[in-house]
C-alpha cells in the first residue's frame, strides 16, 4: 500500500561545499528517538550504525569550530537517528558519498525517461504499421 501523500514533508540541508539538498520524509513530523549506536568512522556517515543501510542522509549540519562539523543524521531504512561532532575529512567523505548517490539518482531518472520514452514510440511504430495513425490524429 502507498503511503498517504499528506504525509511527506521536506527539509533543506546546507551541505559544508554550499550545495543545498532536499531531505524528504513520509511523516508529518519527523521525530524519531536517538539511538545509541554510534557512526562508523571507518565506514562513513552514510552507512546506518543501525540497520547497515548505506543511505544515512544528513538532517542538520552546523559547523563546529575551524575543522569539525556538529552533523544530525537518519536513516530512512530503520528510523535511527543520530548526531555527532566529525572531523572535516570524514564529512567531505560523506558528502562526496551523497553527491554519488546524487549521480545514481539521476542515471536511474534518464533511464527511466529513456525506457518509457522507447515505449512510446515502439507504440507509436506499432500504430502507424497497423494504420491507426492518420493525418487527422494530428
Ligand atoms: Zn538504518
Amino acid at each position: 500500500m502507498s503511503r498517504p501523500a499528506d504525509h511527506r514533508s521536506v527539509r533543506r540541508v546546507v551541505l559544508p561545499s554550499g550545495k543545498t539538498i532536499e531531505v524528504l520524509y513520509f511523516q508529518a513530523n519527523p521525530a524519531p528517538v536517538e539511538h545509541s549506536a554510534a557512526v562508523s568512522e571507518t565506514e562513513g556517515l552514510h552507512v546506518c550504525p543501525s540497520c547497515a543501510s548505506k543511505l544515512v542522509a544528513p538532517v542538520a549540519w552546523e559547523e563546529a569550530g575551524s575543522a569539525h562539523w556538529d552533523v544530525t543524521l537518519h536513516c530512512p531504512n530503520c528510523d535511527w537517528l543520530g548526531s555527532g561532532v566529525f572531523a572535516e575529512a570524514l564529512v567531505e567523505r560523506f558528502d562526496e558519498e551523497l553527491d554519488r548517490g546524487t549521480e545514481a539518482l539521476v542515471r536511474d531518472l534518464q533511464r527511466l525517461m529513456r525506457a518509457n520514452m522507447e515505449d512510446e514510440i515502439d507504440r507509436f511504430v506499432a500504430a502507424l504499421g497497423a494504420d491507426q495513425i492518420w493525418p487527422m490524429d494530428f
